[in-house]
């Protein structure tokens, strides 16, 4: 079979494709650390459906949660078998974030509607598009009797939304189920054209930063220590020397460079006439990989030292949170040429490996020396209110699955 022929094969199943994301959102999957049941509802939703398009090989790794109704949050794999021993594995999660402010909504998060291209519904774009997209693309290899060139494996996680914990993390510390040669895809992130392929994260930081000094009266700050002042000399020291002795520069991401930003400020008192003895604020730092939190913390360390006796103030600098960024997947890895070469035969554009700013959900394989490649095309809209996906992206990376999973076994014209 031809990548046109494939592709229209996929094509064919839209209405059941749009049909399946409806029912998938309609039960609630929200984790329980948000009030919500968990997946286990979803996931036999899931398990049903994909028994249903005749899928045989279905497993389901069981995470023990006191704190969901069942007691357990499923990961579950549904897999085919291919024409070689190589093993690309698709990782989508079940769970999503709540719904936030109902009044926001202009449908029922819960109760799906199609208008015109967008399916509305808590869920509908992160992640249930691309769980129930590769589902399809592997579906039409089943119906049309070709073999993956590779063994598939669909993976539907858990707890994505809140930590991997009972989802990702269990899976991975299944010895000999994800092997470090395998190929992955964690469609969790990607661009309007579906042209990004993400590669690298930057490592995040959160820093709090509290300057101690001494309250006085407004009128006489010589028998006190300004601890605002203070703060502010120190924020925009550190940042300069920051931006200065860690100055690389890599185009995969956009802005190129590592950011040093004062973002968070903390309420130094309710009153004018008051010269604040203690003054508190936040750091969010995104950081080249290259380059480790540790030497960041110890640069900014140092500044806080030099200010601390120019002052006359404490400084205490400690993290709030810090996710060191995971090795890069290669360029030139299997995994991205694979996938650019699909999304080049679908959608006819030249993808363009990307770094990204936060954490994705491939960081955690990578950590593990297993190259994944995160790629979906979305409209952005995760975590809003009126939250939709879009029926022609659900369709269009359904096809770059398909084409994807078929490898050698379909013909590129
Ligand atoms: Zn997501």
């Amino acid at each position: 079979m031809d990548v046109r022929t494939l592709k229209k094969a996929v094509a064919e199943d839209k209405g059941q494709m749009v049909a399946s994301l409806c029912e998938m959102i309609r039960i609630n999957a929200v984790g329980p650390e948000n009030q919500g049941p968990g997946e286990a509802e979803r996931g036999k939703y899931l398990i049903g459906l994909a028994s249903r398009l005749g899928f045989k090989s279905i497993d389901v790794l069981e995470s023990k949660d006191p704190s969901v109704p069942t007691g357990k949050r499923p990961n579950i794999i549904v897999r085919l078998k291919g024409s070689t021993s190589k093993n690309i594995w698709v990782v989508t999660h079940m769970d999503t974030v709540p719904e936030g402010d109902l009044r926001a909504w202009k449908y029922p998060p819960y109760d799906p509607k199609v208008i015109g291209d967008k399916i509305y519904g808590r869920g509908s774009e992160d992640n249930g598009q691309e769980l129930i997209a590769s589902l399809y693309g592997l579906n039409a290899l089943l119906k049309a009797g070709i073999k993956p060139e590779c063994n598939i494996n669909l993976l539907w996680v858990s707890d994505e939304e809140h930590g991997n914990t009972h989802g990702i993390d269990v899976v991975l510390s299944k010895k000999g189920l994800v092997g470090k040669q395998d190929l992955v895809v964690v469609p969790d992130h990607g661009e309007p054209d579906g042209s990004a392929i993400v590669v690298v994260e930057k490592s995040l930081a959160w820093i709090n930063v509290e300057v101690i000094g001494k309250q006085t009266h407004a009128s006489t700050p010589e028998s006190g220590v300004n601890a605002f002042e203070a703060a502010a000399r120190f924020l925009a020291d550190a940042v300069d020397n920051l931006r200065r002795k860690f100055p690389m520069i890599d185009p995969l991401f956009s802005p190129p460079n590592s950011t040093f930003e004062a973002t968070k400020c903390d309420p130094n008192g309710p009153n004018i006439n008051t010269i604040p003895g203690r003054q508190s604020f936040s750091f969010d730092f995104r950081v080249l990989p290259e380059y480790s939190l540790d030497k960041v913390m110890a640069e900014l360390q140092r500044v806080a030292k030099q200010h601390e006796k120019k002052s006359h103030v404490k400084i205490n600098v400690t993290f709030l949170q810090r996710a060191d960024a995971a090795p890069r997947t290669p360029v030139d890895s299997e995994i991205v040429q694979r996938l650019s070469s699909a999304i080049e035969a679908v959608r006819g554009i030249k993808p363009r490996p990307e770094g990204i700013g936060g954490g994705t959900c491939a960081a955690p394989f990578r950590r593990l020396g297993i190259r994944a490649a995160g790629w979906s095309t979305v409209v952005g809209n995760a975590h809003d209110a009126n939250e939709y996906a879009s029926v022609a992206n659900l369709v269009a990376d359904a096809q770059v699955y398909a084409v994807l999973f078929g490898g050698k076994n379909v013909d590129h014209d």
